[in-house]
């Protein structure tokens, strides 16, 4: 869940990171502020400043015009409800400094450049060492220590060196507490009397942490039309599907354009699967994972729901090796769900690849129809490969 800057502002400042004073408005009529201030569309995208999102107005009536250009308006594509109305701090360095995990390496990392600002993605390619990243033990945590080595090693200096590394440890504790896949602040503005003060903040919080959150949540409020992916009417159905019975899971997906229709599962396996479909020039129609043990009836309704849509006739099964799902039982989902929807099992079934338990069986029923099935001799890039070249591309 991604946080606008005013929420994540907020979040800033109860927990003692300075941010400018400022105000969130929705309308021009609500601006008071005389002093010259910055005018920031809120919508949940960086690179604002580059597409004419970040105004700044010198007096009342220039701020009004200002907000009045963003409000109702669309920035990188985004409708504009809400600008955040700052004032205007005058900076003379702008820093970098963000928290993150580093997926590979699955650990949290920490991020900090003295060259912050809107230019930081260039310089990550044009100048990666002046970006100093040092992961940390989730166990151990995070120390005021450790903050201040990552600060120093940047080459922050002299009176800078305790507050820039005080407020790098704020974020990181902010990032830990708020369960946040990313805490950011581009850029950290060095103010002509040396204080410190963040201009931007971005906080996402990973969604499923998010039913730890609730108070912090509802406190936000609801997100507006536009600024979030709305689930569309298929994936609302196969959700239905999913929730019709609670054995396994059989339902939660994401739908695409694509024509060939998916059964994946296993966690990482599915998104192996999903990859190795798009890397052999394969079009999936939609994301899904099954798993869990779902029933024949829940397979059997989500096949259903695959092939009623315009564009689908071919689908692909693959999971990983199974221990507590039953092969014979998805099998069986799977082929009545293609003939309920009046199709050929063996046409319509590019590919079955589900090793585990009661394979056998499983392997019997698909046989019995003429569907192509592999076990677990079959890679599940093999089985994608198959899948896409009886698909068509
Ligand atoms: P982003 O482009 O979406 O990341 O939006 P930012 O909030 O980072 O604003 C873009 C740029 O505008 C920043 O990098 C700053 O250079 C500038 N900016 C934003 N707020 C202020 C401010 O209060 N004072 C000054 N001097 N510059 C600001
Ligand atoms: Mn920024």
């Amino acid at each position: 869940m991604r946080l606008y800057e005013f929420e994540s502002k907020k979040i800033f400042q109860t927990n003692n990171i300075p941010i400018p004073k400022g105000e969130v408005v929705n309308s021009v009529d609500k601006i008071q502020t005389q002093t010259p201030s910055v005018v920031k569309a809120q919508i949940p995208s960086g690179g604002r400043g580059k597409a004419g999102g970040v105004l700044f107005g010198k007096d009342l009536s220039e701020t009004k015009e200002k907000a009045k250009q963003l409000i109702g308006n669309k920035i990188k594509n985004f409708p504009v409800s809400k600008v955040l109305i700052e004032e205007h701090v005058q900076i003379e360095k702008e820093l970098f400094m963000a928290a993150t995990y580093d997926t590979t390496r699955k650990l949290p990392v920490v991020i900090f450049s003295t060259e912050g600002g809107v230019d930081i993605e260039e310089l990550a390619k044009t100048h990666p060492e002046k970006i100093v990243s040092r992961s940390f033990d989730i166990l151990k945590g995070f120390q005021e220590h450790n903050a201040r080595e990552i600060v120093a090693d940047a080459g922050v200096k002299g009176n800078d060196l305790l507050p820039v590394s005080s407020i790098l440890f704020r974020l990181v504790q902010v990032f830990l507490k708020y369960d946040a896949t990313l805490a950011e602040i581009n850029p950290l503005g060095k103010t002509k009397d040396g204080k410190f003060i963040a201009l931007d903040g971005h906080i996402e919080i990973d969604d499923d942490a998010t039913y730890r959150h609730k108070d912090l949540i509802a406190e936000l409020g609801e997100r507006e039309e536009g600024q979030v992916k709305k689930s569309t009417e298929f994936e609302k159905k196969a959700s239905e599907i999913d929730k019709m019975d609670h054995r396994g899971v059989a339902g939660r997906m994401i739908e695409f354009d694509g024509n060939l229709g998916l059964l994946i599962g296993g966690g990482g396996a599915s998104l192996t699967s999903f990859d190795a479909i798009k890397k052999y020039g394969g079009k999936p129609a939609n994301y899904c994972e099954i798993g869990g043990n779902p029933s024949v009836f829940k397979v059997k309704e989500l096949v259903k729901l695959l092939l009623s849509k315009k564009g689908i006739n071919k689908i692909a099964v693959i999971m990983n090796v199974v221990s507590n799902t039953r092969v014979d039982l998805v099998a069986r989902g799977v082929v009545k769900g293609v003939i309920e929807s009046g199709k050929k099992p063996s046409e319509t079934i590019t590919v079955f690849r589900i090793p585990g338990a009661w394979e056998d069986e499983g392997f019997k029923i698909l046989k019995k129809y003429g569907v192509p099935y592999c076990d677990r001799t079959v890679s599940i890039d093999e089985a994608a490969r198959m899948a896409v070249e009886r698909a068509g591309k």
